[in-house]
């Protein structure tokens, strides 16, 4: 008893954690810590231990149509795992699903070496809140085979917001594509009420939300915001930050304090170029780093509209590199 008492206070820790622990935290027992049997009764009571329920089969989720929806290509940390407490404060049952979406990576990107920890991320969504895991096999999702849905991916009519800008989408070209189809996919197997998206990944929020929008399909899915979830000294959480050599890890930052220069600009083109200056005295070699509309994300032409500061940039080093997104509101000249 005393251990199941422990395993439920654990996570309830983490779950209540806004910056949350290291996984090996959770197998840490904190039955020293206990003040009172009290306390371990109200933990019990706060969030009831069971596993999510894994689903593989896309027919087993007419039983959760309805539900809160968390899309994810694993690997999970604290920024996805905020997403699905953020599922389930809806209220709703809350589906997670991991699947490493083939459509989306460039031949060049690291689509057989990205990260698949499956049995870590399962017990992980559970902990976090996800009544279930939907695990996709390729061919539900693509039935047309991997080749032709990666054309049918580069053909597709994608938003506005996916083509325009010339921001991800003028270093990856294929990548909007590949995202609109997976997730039309996933939410029309899924049938939610709602889906959590992360602004990390500012730009594919603004396409997502115009795709739904856009879309008879999809009438009535609510997108949820989920904000950049950050290491301590800034840095937002990413499953590609574990390829950072440690050596070079305070360069890492220069994004963040990139960001921070561009909050004290008078201009657009006073914070692009605070911005500039900072992200080269971390010697990050910069993609882009821009002040545009929220929503839109095209060049400020509407100052009363809400603004954005949004970068991309490679961290090089002996032997590799690793593309790094940040983003923030930053009303700039109102
Ligand atoms: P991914 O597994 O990289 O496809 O990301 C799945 C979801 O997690 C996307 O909606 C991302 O925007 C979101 N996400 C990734 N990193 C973070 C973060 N640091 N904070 C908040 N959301 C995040």
């Amino acid at each position: 008893m005393a251990l199941r008492i422990s395993l439920i206070l654990a996570r309830g820790r983490q779950h209540l954690h806004q910056s949350g622990p290291e996984i090996g935290d959770t197998a840490r027992s904190p039955v020293e810590s206990l003040e009172s049997p009290i306390q371990a009764v109200l933990t019990v009571h706060f969030l009831p231990m069971t596993a999510p329920r894994i689903i593989q089969n896309p027919a087993e989720l007419d039983a959760l149509a309805g539900g809160c929806f968390v899309p994810t290509m694993g690997a999970l940390h604290e920024g996805h795992l905020s997403l699905i407490r953020a599922a389930a404060r809806s209220g709703s049952q809350v589906i997670t699903s991991i699947f490493v979406n083939p459509t989306q990576f460039a031949p060049n990107e690291d689509f057989d070496a990205y990260p698949r920890p499956v049995d870590r991320d399962i017990k992980l969504a559970g902990e976090a809140g996800s009544d279930a895991v939907y695990l996709p096999s390729e061919s539900s999702l693509y039935p047309e085979g991997r080749e032709a849905s990666i054309d049918l991916a580069a053909s597709l009519p994608i938003p506005e917001v996916a083509k325009r800008p010339q921001l991800e989408d003028a270093g990856r070209p294929h990548f909007f594509g590949g995202v609109c189809l997976v997730v039309a996919r996933l939410l029309e197997q899924v049938r939610p009420s709602a889906a959590v998206f992360g602004e990390k990944d500012w730009q594919q929020l603004q396409v997502i939300r115009a795709m739904v929008a856009s879309d008879a399909r999809f009438q009535g899915i609510e997108v949820i915001p989920g904000p950049i979830v950050r290491e301590r000294d800034g840095l937002a959480m990413s499953s590609r930050n574990a390829s950072i050599p440690s050596t070079h890890r305070e360069r890492a930052r220069g994004l963040a304090d990139a960001l921070d220069a561009a909050e004290s600009a008078k201009t657009p083109a006073d914070a692009e170029s605070a911005m500039r200056t900072t992200l080269e005295a971390h010697q990050l070699a910069m993609e882009y780093a821009v002040i545009r509309d929220s929503e839109t994300l095209m060049p400020v032409a509407d100052l009363s509209r809400p603004t954005r500061a949004i970068i991309a940039a490679s961290l090089d080093f002996d032997g590799g590199s690793v593309r790094l997104l940040d983003n923030r509101a930053i009303p700039i000249a109102r």
